[in-house]
């Protein structure tokens, strides 16, 4: 059926050709056995091809194409393998009907797929399957017909266009890629060999096909490898930038020797190259001191003993300055030699900004002293242990608002600094001073021999602040409140030390001048006798406990009352009366006063409305006003919002306002006061006399009245005493003020008092504080003595 020189006319691709071999060998016994031995040799190397493709996709799996095109070779090399079977009825048995055509659709496939790899660029899926199934087909049709033109040309078709598709694809082509596109199209059009010349060029075929397919694996082996090299070079020079631009240092030394260092690590040590780190890496990296056992653990990282290793400290430059310097060690090869791969981290301006912000945060920043949190800290540390004896001294300057108001804050801070200076002359060894406060200063003290010491910085301290203090403004002696807490005698822990020498220093307050007062446990009942005060003073506010008494003041010629004084009175459930001082002060502290002080302004507005409604002859009523409610910029527009509310006239209200009050915050007192006149309420300058006394004040403040303090009247009708309340009056009529004279006693206060030009008297001698229903009488009498 089949004879010998139709053979070659029915196989497909290699199969084909073996039989044209075979059939040559027939008639050429001779060189058959040369083009066994060729064919042999165009399998082993299309199988070593395929080979060397898989084992490269095997080291660098990025590179399918390898794998796909390795594949595609072997089974070349399998299909051609086949014929070797010398089984004359091959076309009939499976190997020949579905083995071999399935090998050598799949090696076109393969073929296919993978050049589309190699070129970047994706194959569909379903095309590469359709081609597979219409080449199968075309092969099983060729061996039923006989037509091998058919598969010859769709592989030759689909080789161009693999190949046209190869000579576009790449996007930048080397060398090596522009000889696939060649190649494939040589491997595309190698059948017109046999189809132009005659089937007896089929062997010339053969051989020139595997030639082309052997160059082709060997460019694609090529290609393979230089693209593994290019990404090995990318790679090396992105880390070789990344190592060059790094911020960090990067040494890289045995133990002995500096082998590498980056742009950075030259910097940090200030080198030129790394060979000036080389023979000096041992003393850069590792101090002294240090350097057996750095290098112990520094050896473990090279032998791979220890994964990594960090040390950090002080390590002095190449020029010999010294910066602050964090290593990072692990273990790495470089150039066949063992060592460390250390990564240095400047340290020093990271830990100076922190050591500022520490600094920062636990000191003072006028004083430069260290400040309360600092204070907490040293206490807390040394009340652990009821040996480490110490003595707290918390000092308060007296009156210190009054230097920034009188000089300004520029001179108040100069007089804190100066303060500061002069107590740190007193700081004993071991001592430290603190600021804790705008004008509070804090002496921890740990003397040896304990009592003996600290009563000689006692008197050193009072020694010390009895000298003026010398500023730009002038030398001013400041006088200091001192108290002295014992650990452990007074408290056993910070907050019971502090609370200890806080009331202490309080107690000296009370006495004048610079006094140093010691812990006492009553001067801190005292305090919590306050905090009890507080608390009932703020249900007794809501209660409505604290109410108004009022004192008249009388016409200092004629007698006649030409006005009340509001005085707050509190009746504390259980107790009894409380001094206003006492509640009045305990109010201020607590911020009470506020909310106190405005329901007074409100209960006196409502009685001057009900003895006006009630037809009475009605007289101005003084209200005495906090400092505190004068810092509230709304106090003003509350004042009138009560009058309105009251329907009062503002001519009928006073408003008291002490010395102290001005002077806190005289710019802004002054704003307020204009204000309050606008409205036409009045203001009397109270307890004129006790304080400042400043003139200054006086005519810049929009005042009515002046009061002279009691302490001012006490002494009269004495010359000298009069001299000065002669002087007041003389002063405030130039003025345009009017006077009042406070705490008049006696028949004889009065008449010096009037002689010497006081406009109204106030005082025990005309009547003390009357109640609402007293002062009404009082009111009702003076109508009808009118
Ligand atoms: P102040 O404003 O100087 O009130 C005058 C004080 O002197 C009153 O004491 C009054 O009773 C007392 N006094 C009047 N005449 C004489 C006298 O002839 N001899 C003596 N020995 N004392 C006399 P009081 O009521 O105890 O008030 C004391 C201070 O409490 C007041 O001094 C004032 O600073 C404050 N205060 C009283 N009520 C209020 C208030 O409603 N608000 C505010 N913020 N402070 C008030
Ligand atoms: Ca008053
Ligand atoms: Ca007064």
């Amino acid at each position: 059926m089949l004879s010998g020189r139709t053979l070659p006319k029915k196989g497909h691709g290699s199969l084909r050709c073996i039989r044209i071999l075979r059939d040559l060998s027939a008639r050429h016994m001779e060189s058959a056995r040369l083009v066994s031995a060729l064919s042999i040799l165009a399998i082993s190397i299309h199988l070593l091809v395929g080979l060397a493709l898989v084992m490269t996709w095997n080291r660098r799996r990025q590179q399918r194409f390898t794998l796909t095109l390795g594949i595609s070779y072997c089974l070349v090399a399998l299909s051609s393998s086949v014929e070797f079977l010398d089984d004359p009825n091959l076309e009939f048995t499976f190997t020949g009907v579905i083995f071999v055509p399935i090998l050598f659709t799949a090696n076109v496939c393969l073929l296919i797929s993978g050049i589309h790899s190699l070129i970047g660029q994706t194959l569909k899926k379903t095309h590469l399957f359709l081609f597979a199934i219409s080449l199968f087909t075309c092969v099983q049709v060729v061996i039923g017909h006989g037509n091998q033109f058919l598969t010859q040309l769709l592989v030759s078709l689909a080789y161009l266009y693999i190949a046209v598709r190869a000579c576009m694809g790449f996007r930048v082509q080397t060398p090596a890629e522009r000889y696939v596109g060649v190649l494939l199209c040589l491997l595309a059009l190698h059948p017109l060999i046999s189809m132009t010349f005659s089937w007896h060029a089929a062997e010339m075929q053969m051989m020139v096909g595997a030639l082309i397919r052997t160059a082709l694996g060997f460019t694609v082996l090529y290609i393979a490898l230089d693209r593994t090299l290019q990404e090995a070079v990318r790679l090396s020079q992105r880390f070789q930038m990344m190592i060059e631009h790094s911020q960090q240092g990067v040494l890289i030394a045995t133990p002995e020797h500096a082998l590498y260092a980056n742009a950075e690590a030259l910097k940090i040590y200030g080198a030129r190259e790394s060979a000036a780190l080389d023979t000096r890496f041992r003393d850069i990296t590792m101090p002294a001191a240090e350097q057996a056992m750095l290098l112990t653990e520094y050896q473990k990282v090279i032998n791979g003993e220890r994964e990594q290793f960090s040390w950090e400290g002080p390590r002095r430059r190449i020029d010999g300055s010294v910066r602050y310097l964090h290593f990072f060690a692990y273990p790495i090869e470089w150039d066949g030699i063992q060592a460390g791969c250390i990564l240095i981290t400047d340290e020093t301006e990271r830990l100076e900004q922190s050591r500022a912000l520490l600094h920062r945060a636990t000191h003072d920043s006028l004083t430069g002293l260290p400040n309360r949190s600092a204070l907490m800290e040293t206490l807390h540390a040394h009340c652990r242990s009821p040996d480490w004896a110490f003595a707290l001294f918390m000092i308060n300057i007296d009156r210190f608002k009054l230097f920034n108001a009188a000089h300004g804050y520029g001179v108040g801070d100069e007089i804190l600094q100066a303060f500061s200076r002069v107590l740190a002359t007193t700081v004993p060894i071991g001592g430290v001073l603190y600021r804790v406060g705008v004008d509070e200063f804090a002496l921890f003290a740990q003397p040896l021999d304990h009592d003996p010491a600290l009563l000689g910085l006692e008197q050193i301290l009072l020694r010390q602040l009895a000298q003026p203090i010398d500023v730009s403004g002038g030398a001013f002696y400041v006088d200091a409140s001192i108290g002295r807490a014992d650990f452990p005698a007074h408290g056993e822990d910070a907050d019971v030390i502090i609370r200890a020498a806080n009331a202490a220093m309080h107690q000296s307050k009370n006495k004048p001048g610079s006094v140093i007062t010691r812990a006492e446990s009553r001067f801190e009942q005292g305090s919590t006798d306050m905090l009890t005060l507080e608390q009932a003073l703020r249900i007794g506010i809501r209660q409505r406990e604290v109410y108004l008494c009022y004192q008249p003041k009388v016409n200092s010629e004629t007698g006649e009352i030409i006005g009340f004084e509001a005085l707050a009175r509190w009746n504390r459930p259980g107790i009894g009366m409380i001094s206003p001082q006492e509640f009045i002060r305990a109010a201020e502290t607590t911020g009470l006063i506020v909310e106190l002080g405005s329901m007074l302004l409100l209960h006196a507005c409502e009685q001057l409305a009900t003895w006006i409604k009630t037809g009475h002859e009605c007289v101005p009523v003084a209200v005495n006003v906090s400092p505190l409610q004068l810092l509230n910029p709304h106090f003003p527009s509350q004042v009138m919002d009560i009058l309105k509310s009251t329907q009062v006239a503002p001519e009928f209200l006073t408003l008291e306002i002490t010395e102290s009050a001005a002077v806190e915050n005289l710019e802004q007192t002054r704003v307020q006061l204009a204000q309050l006149q606008e409205m036409g309420i009045h203001v009397a300058m109270d307890d004129f006399g006790t304080g400042f006394s400043s003139l200054g004040m006086l005519r810049n403040l929009p005042l009515s009245t002046v009061k002279i303090d009691k302490a001012l009247i006490d002494p009269l009708p004495s010359e000298e005493g009069k001299a000065v309340v002669q002087a007041i009056c003389q002063l405030a009529a130039a003025l345009g003020l009017k006077v009042v004279a406070e705490g008049v006693e006696t028949e004889e206060q009065a008449r010096a008092a009037r002689e010497a030009g006081c406009d109204e008297l106030q005082g025990y001698f005309y009547s003390k504080p009357l109640s609402t229903e007293d002062a009404s009488r009082m009111l009702s009498g003076t109508q009808s003595d009118a």
